[in-house]
């Protein structure tokens, strides 16, 4: 598939130790180490073009502004959309969920109405429509889902009605590794003629996320998930979606023209973008796109595909292990709980030894209370992993078992 020895040298971070010991970086899900190109990417741009795009007539300005617009490019290939009219800019997935949930509740929907979303959601993907709720009298109805970490797809048809606006939904768990069947819940929203935001903040750095084959009204995801640099990320919308919406924040560059009588707003997707954007973020995450599509997406999954296979069946081998997110489809995501072993003292000890997992509630209390835990181990795979690394995981796991 591809040379792992060889794209792990991409990675200097990776060449680290911690405490003395080799970095085993077992945290992808929160979020992903950057290759050289990145990295370089961000220096080239400040040494030499740094501009404000879209303003200056002179040289280096339009260069920025001809970088900027490349990277929208990239990244409209990269998710396949129809235009760059339908990529605006962000700072990551929470804030593209905030803006449509600002923009779409107060334009598109009336009290009474409702947004459905998951027991699985991110808090990213809960908190902007409640806060939408508490100001314009929304209610939001939730999918269940099974113990295996499975949505419920007929109690997902039944919460269908004329009050229905909008479906938000995770494409894949951070906590479970579900992949959801987005496709089919967005043809079964169509035929209610509800759109469907898809929270694509755990599949893009995953696998192939093709909006016109899903069929996606809205996806939003992060830059820093998939390998470019934190701090950017991107709303997808369809063109005529956008153009019914109104801005979400307002000022510079969002505007063609101002009076104190009278303004009118940029086109897209300008109208969404106030402010001096982050253009080099948006040149880096296009060179991060850049570089695991010249990994190719099918290969980065079958690689992340195996690791799980592995962790799953040599974790399930630790006597007092359970597992939380056992679907078939399923990314490479593993939470876990050992025994009476608290997630934080096994978080914690495995740090001692180099491996960095993440412990906690994973931003997804609701789900948390759905299992009737306080929170998990979670070990999250990226494309530069190794089955040794799985390996040292399990046997790291073993040594605290040891210690309790
Ligand atoms: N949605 C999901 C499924 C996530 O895993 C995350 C981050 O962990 C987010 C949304 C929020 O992403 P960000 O913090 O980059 O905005």
């Amino acid at each position: 598939m591809f040379d792992i020895q060889k794209v792990r040298e991409d990675f200097p971070i990776l060449s680290r130790t911690v405490y003395g010991k080799p970095l085993v970086y077992l945290d992808n899900a929160a979020t992903t180490q950057k290759p050289r190109a990145v990295v370089e990417s961000i220096a080239n741009e400040y040494y030499s073009v740094n501009a404000n795009v879209h303003r200056g007539v002179h040289f280096l300005s339009q260069q920025a502004t001809e970088h900027y617009e490349a990277a929208r490019e990239t990244v409209r290939k990269f998710i396949n959309a129809r235009t760059t009219n339908e990529i605006v800019f962000t700072r990551g997935t929470t804030e593209s969920i905030n803006l449509l949930a600002s923009s779409f509740v107060e334009s598109q929907m009336k009290p009474g109405e409702e947004v459905i979303v998951s027991n699985m959601e991110h808090h990213s993907n809960i908190v902007p429509w409640q806060v939408e709720a508490a100001k314009c009298g929304i209610a939001i109805k939730v999918i269940p889902i099974n113990d295996k970490g499975e949505l419920l797809l007929d109690e997902y048809e039944k919460l269908f009605s004329p009050k229905t606006k909008l479906v938000s939904i995770v494409h894949v768990s951070n906590v479970l590794g579900t992949i959801n069947p987005v496709k089919k819940m967005i043809q079964i929203a169509h035929a209610h003629g509800v759109p469907v935001l898809v929270d694509g903040a755990q599949s893009i750095p995953h696998m192939k996320v093709d909006v016109q084959d899903l069929d996606a009204d809205f996806l939003a995801f992060s830059g820093h998930k998939v390998y470019g640099p934190t701090g950017i990320g991107v709303l997808y919308g369809k063109e005529d979606w956008l153009d019914r919406l109104p801005p979400y924040q307002s000022g510079g560059e969002m505007i063609q023209s101002v009076s104190f009588e009278k303004t009118v707003f940029n086109e897209l997707p300008f109208k969404f973008e106030a402010g001096t954007p982050d253009y080099v973020g948006s040149v880096s995450l296009a060179r991060a796109l850049d570089y695991v599509s010249a990994l190719g997406m099918d290969n980065i999954f079958a690689h992340e595909k195996e690791l799980t296979n592995y962790a799953m069946k040599r974790l399930k081998e630790i006597e007092g292990m359970r597992i939380y997110g056992e679907s078939e489809q399923k990314s490479g995501v593993v939470s876990f709980l050992v025994g009476q072993i608290h997630h934080l003292d096994m978080g914690t000890l495995l740090d001692q030894l180099g491996i960095a997992v993440r412990t906690g509630h994973h931003c997804a209390q609701p789900l948390m209370i759905r299992y009737g835990i306080e929170g998990t181990v979670r070990a999250s795979f990226g494309l530069y992993n190794t089955l040794a690394e799985v390996d040292a995981l399990v046997d790291g796991i073993k040594r605290v078992m040891k210690m309790f």
